[in-house]
């Protein structure tokens, strides 16, 4: 897409992208900071947003506190309520999906096929989770002997959730967070990732559209290091939801233990997802989705299948059918229905992924079975880049690039091993294995520790099944109704019934 017509497509929307959506109003951030928003394909600038302060953090804290304690969302609408706002959020997001499709795309250089799927699936989260807002159920919990008192449990939304997002899927990660706490009842101020805002903006001017959230339930700040940190550090939120980086994940989690109040942590982090091929596969079908599983959103997947198991039988077949599927995907304008694979989100991630191929090559001394080159000669490509023959503990098979860099390990001769090396692994966020061998795809489904298992494929996910990690993956669950359950709380009540 030309820069004139990105300009175009950019300047036309309907919403406001200098101010931030704070108390159910368009405000000016307290400070005069800006960042650039950049188009990753051409590495143009296509929108300035502001950068907020600790202020403006503490006025959408505020906003939110105000809603859940004394506005009618969490105290007087009905689960009932509730579901109906979601659904007609649903419908308003479904009406403006093109703008978001385009706006997206620009925004994340992803592939418009992906930028559609993503949209559908954060539309049917909000349905989804729509549907659980009428029915938050406690326990009615039987008398002990001799006893007159009835228990029962009521659950209660947990309060003021501040939100932290990674970059990489910015519509689908919003839906992922933001869906189920409001079903349950919560207020929110929201985080994008410092790279991807513009679609959160349009999300909150279509939320203001609907008209049916109250003021103070839906609130965003933008900005990086600063403003993530104001949120988390802020006294009157009540739960931390964060996705990120392991590194920064730890720094939040020991930062909310240091706020007047302990809190609720999520967080969803890393992963160096691998991926087993065991002799009976079908090695052309399981090379394509290899492939994709590694290179999708190129590579910036926290589920990105990066380390690749090969049985020593099929080894050779196998590494001549990835280089060709590898080679096959098309990389070129993000906007066209041909594009298969787009850009790295900025230059800082550009360089690290090209500082990591190098470490592959010079340290690592793998052999380099396809890519490893910079792409298209402008913005932020990289070529799919395979290598192979590389030692599990090399720092390309056990350390998280983000970006299309696929290992595949030495080759393997037991499932055994291959589950006893990955329970090294500091990683437990997905897995997959191919094969029809039914004995296998049970030792390995039932060994792993990690929290998505994927069989004969790699990537898909439902909005229905909860996801999240083990170790330095993360804790908390996001979508399915753990998610759900991760904005209440329980109180248990107790009556004495002769009083
Ligand atoms: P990052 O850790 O650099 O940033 C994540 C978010 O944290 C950003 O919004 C950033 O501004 C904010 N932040 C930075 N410092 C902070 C601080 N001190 N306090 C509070 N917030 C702070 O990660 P990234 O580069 O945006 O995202 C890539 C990472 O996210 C990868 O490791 C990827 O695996 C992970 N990820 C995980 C999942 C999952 O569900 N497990 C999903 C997507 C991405």
């Amino acid at each position: 897409m030309s820069a004139a017509v990105t300009a175009a497509a950019i300047s036309g929307l309907p919403f406001d992208k200098g101010r931030i959506y704070v108390d159910g109003a368009w405000v000016e951030s307290t400070g005069d900071a800006t960042s650039n928003v950049e188009n990753p394909d051409t590495a143009e600038v296509i929108a300035t947003v502001p950068e907020c302060t600790a202020e403006d953090v503490d006025s959408a804290v505020r906003a939110a506190h105000a809603a859940f304690y004394d506005g009618p969302w969490a105290n007087e609408f009905s689960g009932a309520q509730r579901r109906d706002a979601l659904i007609a959020l649903a419908a308003t997001i479904e009406a403006s999906r093109g703008q978001l499709e385009i706006l997206e795309s620009i925004n994340t250089g992803k592939p418009i096929a992906d930028v559609r799927a993503e949209l559908d699936d954060a539309i049917d989260l909000f349905r989804h989770f729509a549907g659980f807002a009428d029915k938050v159920e406690g326990r009615h919990i039987a008398p002990q002997a001799n006893r007159s008192f009835e228990g029962y449990t009521v659950k209660v939304p947990v309060g003021v959730v501040g939100f932290i997002n990674a970059f990489n899927y910015p519509l689908c990660l919003l839906a992922w967070k933001v869906a189920p706490a409001l079903a349950a009842g919560c207020t929110v101020v929201f985080k994008p990732g410092p790279q991807t805002p513009l679609t959160t903006q349009y999300f909150a001017h279509l939320l203001d559209e609907t008209g049916l959230f109250p003021p103070g339930v839906f609130n965003v700040v933008l900005g990086g290091v600063a403003v993530g940190q104001a949120l988390v550090d802020h006294d009157l939120v009540d739960k931390i939801g964060f996705t990120g980086s392991v590194a920064t994940g730890k720094h939040v989690i020991r930062s909310t233990a240091s706020t007047r109040n302990v809190r609720s942590t999520s967080v969803e982090l890393g992963g160096k997802s691998p991926g087993v091929v065991m002799p009976d596969a079908d090695l052309d079908k399981t090379a394509r989705l290899v492939i994709s599983g590694c290179m999708a959103n190129a590579g910036m997947n926290c589920n990105a299948l990066t380390r690749l198991w090969v049985h020593r039988d099929v080894y050779d077949d196998f590494m001549a059918r990835l280089k060709a599927a590898a080679e096959a995907l098309t990389l070129g304008t993000p906007q066209l229905e041909s594009t298969a694979m787009g850009p790295l989100i900025d230059r800082r991630q550009y360089e690290r992924v090209l500082e990591y191929i190098r470490v592959g090559r010079d340290e690592d001394c793998a052999a380099l079975l396809t890519g490893g080159e910079p792409a298209l000669g402008r913005g932020y490509w990289i070529q799919p880049t395979v290598f192979r023959n590389v030692s599990p503990t090399a720092r390309i098979a056990t350390e998280e690039i983000f970006g299309p860099v696929l290992s595949v390990l030495e080759p393997f001769d037991s499932l055994d091993d291959v589950i006893a090396a990955e329970r090294r692994s500091e990683y437990g966020l997905a897995a997959s294995i191919f094969s029809r061998n039914h004995q296998a795809i049970a030792q390995f489904t039932r060994r792993l520790r990690c929290g998505t298992i994927w069989v004969n494929t790699h990537n898909p996910l439902f909005s229905y099944l909860p996801f999240g990690g083990f170790r330095n993956s993360g804790f908390g669950r996001e979508l399915g109704y753990e998610s759900f359950d991760g904005y209440l709380a329980t109180k248990s009540i107790i009556d004495d019934i002769t009083y």
